[in-house]
C-alpha cells in the first residue's frame, strides 16, 4: 500500500491528520497544496495529486517564483487525499508542530520523465510553469518555468494560509 509509510510513521489516533485513506478515481482537475510547516525546522510541504494519493516534497527555502532559484526538494512519504485540507497543530511526535495551508489550486502535468516533471500550477500564489527536477535519490530540485509569471520578488513574503488567513505564528502561539 502506497500510504503504508504515512501510517506507520503517525500515531492516528492522537493526531487529528487524516486517515490513510487513497482517494478513488475522479474526473476532476488535479489538486496540489503547499503547506507551511513549522516542525523541528520551518519548511513547505509541496504536494501534487497524483493516483488518489498525494505525492509529497519538503522544501527548507519554500517555492521561488524567480527561474533563477532553484529550491532543494526533498520527497518525503505519500500522503492521503484529505491531507490538502488540514490546518492545525500536529501533537508530540512524528511531524509534530503547525500547519497552515499556505497555498492550494489545481495543476497539470505537462510532461513527466523519470528525472524531470513538468507542471503547470493555478494556484492562489503560486502561478504557472514549474519543472520539478531529479538529482539523487529523494533529492529533487524546484524550478520556475520563464514566464510571465516568474518574479524576483519573494512569494514566500506572503505568509498567510489562503484559507484561514492565520498566520503560522498564530496556530504556534494557541494550539487547537
Ligand atoms: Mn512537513
Amino acid at each position: 500500500m502506497t500510504l503504508a509509510t504515512y501510517k506507520r510513521k503517525r500515531n492516528l489516533k492522537k493526531s487529528k491528520e487524516p486517515a490513510a485513506v487513497v482517494r478513488k478515481k475522479r474526473a476532476e482537475a488535479l489538486c496540489f497544496v503547499v503547506q507551511k510547516h513549522a516542525a523541528t525546522r520551518l519548511h513547505y510541504d509541496f504536494r501534487l495529486e497524483m493516483n488518489g494519493v498525494l505525492k509529497s516534497w519538503a522544501i527548507p527555502k519554500g517555492p521561488s517564483m524567480n527561474p533563477k532559484e532553484k529550491r532543494l526538494a526533498v520527497q518525503v512519504e505519500d500522503h492521503p487525499y484529505d491531507y490538502k485540507d488540514f490546518e492545525g497543530v500536529i501533537p508530540e511526535g512524528y511531524g509534530a508542530g503547525a500547519v497552515i495551508i499556505w497555498d492550494q489550486g489545481t495543476y497539470t502535468l505537462e510532461e513527466k520523465n523519470p528525472r524531470s516533471w513538468h507542471i503547470t500550477l493555478k494556484g492562489k500564489k503560486l502561478k504557472g510553469g514549474f519543472a520539478l527536477v531529479r538529482f539523487r535519490d529523494k533529492n529533487w530540485l524546484l524550478i520556475k518555468t520563464k514566464d510571465r509569471y516568474a518574479t524576483t520578488k519573494d512569494v514566500t513574503k506572503k505568509d498567510r494560509s489562503v484559507v484561514s488567513k492565520r498566520k503560522l505564528e498564530t496556530l504556534m502561539k494557541r494550539p487547537i
